[in-house]
């Protein structure tokens, strides 16, 4: 059901059908940065909707499996200390719980669930130990003793600050959405994405940042194109003109699409100006189509449709003069 409606969304033939795939399915799964739709999530952060949490919970062992730490990512921020476990959570710089890593000392703990703050406290304007042994460390127990005080030297509770969580993957501790995705997209996606392929406008309907997105990727069953596949084609000349082969330069102006021209719009106005030529493309594109599939007898008729009006009335659907809002389609 779901590969059926992808397929005939995006390369307009059904399953059952024989068709060309022209985008791998992993490739179109990357974000927009990585040369693809934004599939795996939308790259927006709107991918999962309830309860992130439990969601990144759910699949935290599905990205363990992608080679990305993530289930070690989590540490804990230490501010008070009134919230974080002194021998149970992971919060020194090794990142294993202390009772692991001092298992005599832990067992002459008197209270297994002690808090950060309730063993590490100031006395007399120096931080330390603050110990309650069921009997005093002997032996390796005191070995360890001597190494937990050497680790955890110059360690200050900071009293205004709320123990935490950081999260190690990005470099501000905070995690969201969108940085993971694009973790996911490099370690998964890393050997089939193309790499940034244009910009996505969101003025304009999504089927035409698909179109140009397969404009640029190459992957618009143009003639020249189905010719190179093996496809029998009666001419690749560009319907249109009938002067020159039909090949995505033909179609469009690349440099355009890349966005190296207009760059001395403002913002606001280079995206518009983008927006528009997108329009412009598609339009053609529709045009084209049209002509290809007419009857030979309603050809000429077809090629002397002026398409300056539609291009006019969906930029103006499109392009609303009170600010920015988003498409619907
Ligand atoms: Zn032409």
């Amino acid at each position: 059901m779901l590969e059926s409606i992808r397929c005939r969304f995006f390369w307009g033939f059904k399953e059952e059908s024989k068709g060309i795939y022209w985008v791998k399915w992993r490739t179109a799964l990357a974000s927009y940065d990585q040369g693809g739709l934004g599939g795996l999530y939308d790259g927006r952060g709107r991918g999962l909707k309830s309860s992130v949490w439990e969601n990144i919970r759910s699949v935290g062992a599905v990205i363990d499996s992608l080679d990305i730490p993530f289930n070690n990512s989590f540490v804990r921020k230490v501010g008070c200390g009134d919230n974080t476990s002194f021998w149970c959570d992971k919060w020194v710089h090794s990142r294993i719980p202390l009772m692991f890593q001092f298992p005599r000392l832990y067992a002459l703990e008197c209270s297994k669930n002690c808090l950060i703050k309730d063993r590490w406290c100031l006395e007399n304007d120096i931080w330390k130990g603050n110990w309650d042994w069921r009997s005093y460390p002997r032996g390796h127990a005191l070995s360890e003793l001597q190494s937990l005080s050497s680790l955890l030297d110059g360690f200050v509770l900071r009293p205004q600050a709320k123990d935490g969580w950081s999260w190690a993957l990005s470099n501000d501790g905070l995690i969201t959405v969108n940085r993971l995705s694009s973790i996911i997209d490099s370690a998964y996606l890393s050997d089939c994405s193309p790499g940034k392929t244009h910009d996505w406008i969101s003025l304009v309907p999504r089927k035409i940042n698909i179109f140009i997105w397969r404009l640029v990727l190459d992957r618009l069953p143009l003639l020249s194109n189905l010719d190179s596949r093996g496809i029998d084609v009666p001419s690749v000349l560009c319907p249109l003109c009938g002067d020159h082969p039909e090949t995505r330069e033909h179609l469009s102006i690349m440099d355009l699409v890349s966005g190296s021209l207009g760059n001395n719009f403002p913002r606001y106005g280079k995206t518009i100006f983008n927006g528009v030529f997108y329009s412009v493309l598609w339009h053609i594109w529709a045009w084209r189509n049209k002509v290809i599939h007419s009857k030979i007898e309603e050809r000429q008729e077809e090629l002397k449709v002026d398409i300056f009006p539609r291009v006019q009335s969906s930029s103006l659907l499109c392009f609303p003069t009170d600010g920015v809002r988003k498409s619907k389609s």
